[in-house]
């Protein structure tokens, strides 16, 4: 009896612990734990005063308590039941089912002093002398309302626990079994005859069992499950270490292992044996700090991989260490992407050579290691516009591959290349890996004819002398020394150079203020005086003259070729022949029979209807043809002779007088003369030298002056600056002169005065 009591006792104590210990848990199945726990320690209660109860009377109150504590038990099951198979919702349907507890208390407090449902008899068990109740009919209601709430219960469990996901069967199954246990322990001791009721230990130990299920076992074994199920899906590789191996590792972890493997130089790791992977992380990350992420990159034979590697050391509540984890971050996709964007920031998506920010960053840095042992070129394709409007931008864009390659094939594997914007090219290459046959070479492979169109390379070199310039001054530099060789087909490079740079800057100055300054009437004709055999000053040539504001005057020989190389002569011309044609018109006026001869340049051809333009003035200013003489040049005829030709008919026709300018300084002097009837060759006499044994000189003047007069050319000879020129010339039989000898050219508004004073030197001699 003591010991069945001892037991008993123990059981409650236990009891009353571990509701005090998991008081404070607010969960549905924590209370509905909690009052099952209480439960048992009612119903072992009520067990352990019955046996030691004397009286029949007591005996049946005691039953009659047990049986509505077992009423209780029953709803707590169904309700727990409920709520820990999240069908909480369908509680509140058990508690309308509340009123049959009432029902029972009533009929147990009935029998207790009228026995009806059971009567109670003495027997003799392994304890001593105890109470056991002998059920009557009447007693299957309080069976029928037991059994079915508890069975309610194991049902509800049932199906939980076999719809429920595999790794939910344990939680389920637990209780299920708990609950079936103390149902059978419950109806063995009802058929088991005389015998103390020992279900009251499945009370007592179903509570604490499910307890232990409910509230310890399950809950931590289910999140191991999930951490670890979490921990395997994991994009990151896991290793977990404890005090001997690598305890654990995800799928992703063993393969970035196989990775890791490849570069493991020296054996280290077996992917089979745990130990070796915790040998190797030990040792790559001894003097580690703990957490911090490390980067690394693993190379196999045609892939590299990019891993960030955490090292974290696990410590108990006492601070001693139980393991380490290592965390694999694979950021080889992010890596490759962010390289991929790298380059095309980095570089031109046509050619694959940098674009311009990065060529600066880039020269920029080499400059700074290395100092100024660089020549900075670049280079640009004449004539890249005109390429595009005629082939289109897919042929643009195939002289720009094709550029590209040849300057990664051809110039040093340690260049920086560029492609700065649309045509232009940069490189840095060393100073003492500069061939200027390499330069030729591309510029011979770029100098090709499509369809009869010439592109060519022109290359400007900066050879960088300090690292303070800019990289774009450095590229400007090279960009503006290649200028002045733009339409030069003899040379393909040239170095910059700070007069070149100033000169540059000139003419920039001078192309920027050509409108205003005509607009603002700087720039003005000055006239030559062109003169008689006899002395008579018979016209003038209008030459140009830009009185600059700052500048002052400005001789054409600085502003014509430049206007020339620009094509910007034409405008710049138009305006000076309308200057001649209103001082013609202005000398018409006042009976004077002067002409005066201006210059056409040879662009002037191509870009003005020169015949249009001549007939539209000389009937606008009312001026005879002949008065308004014209000047070619030697060279601007032979370059286009056809046209040139037909102009010259064209404007003689007309009555213009045509002059073949500066005969004799080019190279096809002669043949041009069978082509073209020009109506006056005008020969320079500087072509004399002033030593007068030049009989060679004087001969070859002699023989074109008869030979213009032979093929019926009128001769003015030019630059006369002597007397002795002057006689030889007179000799020679020239028709007019000019020259500084008679007058420099002056203004047009002192031109008449400079006529009179040749007049009255005429009438000295
Ligand atoms: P050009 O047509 O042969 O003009 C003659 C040049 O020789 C002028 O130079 C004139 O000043 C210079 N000159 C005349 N006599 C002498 C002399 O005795 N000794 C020396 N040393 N020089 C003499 P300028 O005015 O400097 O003009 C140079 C060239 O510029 C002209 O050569 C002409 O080709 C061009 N030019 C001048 N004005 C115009 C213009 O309005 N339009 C065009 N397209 N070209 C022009
Ligand atoms: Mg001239
Ligand atoms: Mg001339």
């Amino acid at each position: 009896m003591v010991a069945f009591q001892i037991s008993l006792g123990i059981i409650i104590l236990i009891l009353i612990v571990l509701i005090i210990s998991c008081r404070k848990a607010k969960t549905d199945t924590a209370r509905a734990i909690r009052q099952m726990m209480l439960l048992g320690i009612l119903i072992t209660l009520d067990i352990m005063i019955q046996c030691i109860c004397k009286t029949e009377l007591a005996s049946r109150a005691l039953f009659g308590l047990y049986f509505v504590l077992t009423d209780w038990m029953g709803f707590g099951i169904a309700k727990f039941a409920l709520s820990y198979t999240n069908n909480g919702k369908y509680l509140k349907h058990i508690n309308r089912l509340f009123p049959i507890l009432i029902f029972d208390i009533f009929y147990m407090t009935v029998n207790t002093v009228r026995p009806f449902a059971f009567q109670v008899r003495r027997i003799h068990t392994f304890i001593g002398d105890v109470f056991k109740f002998e059920s009557q009919l009447p007693f299957v209601v309080h069976m029928v309302i037991v059994y079915f709430l508890v069975l309610f219960g194991i049902v509800v469990f049932l199906i939980k626990t076999i719809r429920c996901s595999a790794i939910y069967r344990t939680k389920y199954l637990s209780i299920l079994l708990v609950i079936l246990g103390i149902v059978v322990l419950n109806a063995v001791v009802m058929f088991m005859g005389d015998t103390v009721d020992i279900s009251v230990y499945g009370y007592g130990i179903g509570g604490i069992l499910l307890w232990y299920f409910a509230m310890k076992f399950i809950p931590s074994e289910l999140l191991n499950q999930t951490l670890s199920a979490v921990a395997m899906e994991s994009n990151e590789g896991i290793f977990i270490m404890d005090e001997t191996t690598c305890a654990y590792m995800n799928a992703k972890a063993k393969t970035c292992l196989e990775i890791i493997k490849k570069s493991d130089t020296e054996g280290i790791i077996d992917v089979e044996n745990p130990d070796t992977i915790k040998i190797y992380f030990e040792k790559i990350f001894n003097n580690c700090e703990n957490g911090q992420l490390y980067n690394h990159d693993f190379q196999t034979e045609d892939v590299s991989y990019f891993y960030q590697i955490s090292h974290k050391g696990l410590w108990d509540k006492k601070n001693r260490k139980i393991g380490s984890s290592v965390v694999i971050y694979d950021r080889t996709i992010e890596r490759r992407e962010y390289e991929i964007q790298k380059y095309n920031a980095t570089h031109d998506h046509l050619t694959d050579l940098y674009t311009r920010e990065h060529f600066y960053e880039m020269v920029e840095e080499r400059i700074k290691e290395e100092g100024i042992k660089y020549l900075l070129i670049c280079s640009d394709i004449t004539r890249f516009k005109l390429i595009i409007e005629l082939f289109g931008v897919k042929i643009a864009d195939e002289v720009l591959i094709k550029m590209a390659g040849l300057i990664r094939e051809s110039m040093p594997e340690d260049g920086v290349y560029a492609r700065l914007s649309d045509d232009r090219f940069a490189m840095l290459i060393k100073k003492k890996d500069f061939d200027e046959s390499t330069l030729k070479k591309i510029a011979n492979e770029m100098a090709v004819i499509n369809e009869d169109f010439l592109y060519t390379l022109k290359v400007g070199i900066y050879n960088i002398v300090d690292t303070d310039t800019p990289i774009s001054v450095m590229c400007d530099r090279a960009q503006d020394a290649l200028d002045p060789i733009k339409d030069d087909y003899s040379t393909c490079y040239t170095y910059y150079s700070e007069e070149a740079r100033e000169k540059l800057k000139r003419d920039q100055e001078l192309i920027a203020q050509m409108d205003s300054a005509i607009e603002n009437k700087d720039i003005v004709i000055f006239l030559q005086p062109i003169v008689k055999a006899d002395g008579t000053v018979a016209g003038a040539e209008a030459l140009a003259r830009w009185i600059h504001p700052e500048k002052g005057l400005i001789p054409p020989g600085e502003f014509i070729p430049l206007f020339e190389k620009r094509n910007l002569i034409a405008k710049f011309d138009l305006h000076i022949w309308e200057q001649a044609c209103v001082k013609l018109a202005e000398w018409e006026n006042q009976g004077r029979d002067w002409f005066i001869a201006v210059n056409v340049s040879e662009k002037d051809i191509y870009f003005l209807d020169v015949f249009d333009v001549f007939t539209r003035l000389v009937s606008q200013y009312k001026i005879p043809a002949h008065k308004l003489r014209i000047e070619i040049t030697e060279s601007a005829l032979a370059n286009d002779i056809n046209t040139v030709t037909q102009l010259v008919n064209k404007l003689q026709r007309l009555g213009f007088i045509v002059e073949i300018d500066d005969f004799g300084s080019g190279y096809s002097s002669l043949s041009l003369l069978r082509n073209i009837t020009a109506d006056v060759l005008k020969v320079d006499g500087r072509f004399l030298s002033n030593q007068k044994s030049d009989s060679r000189g004087e001969e070859i003047l002699k023989s074109i002056i008869r030979l213009a007069k032979t093929i019926g050319m009128k001769v003015i000879t030019e630059g006369i600056e002597t007397k002795e020129q002057l006689d030889f010339v007179d000799e020679a039989k020239s028709d007019l002169y000019q020259g500084f000898y008679f007058s420099r050219p002056v203004k047009e508004n002192e031109f008449v005065k400079v006529a009179e004073a040749l007049e009255a030197r005429k009438i000295n001699q």
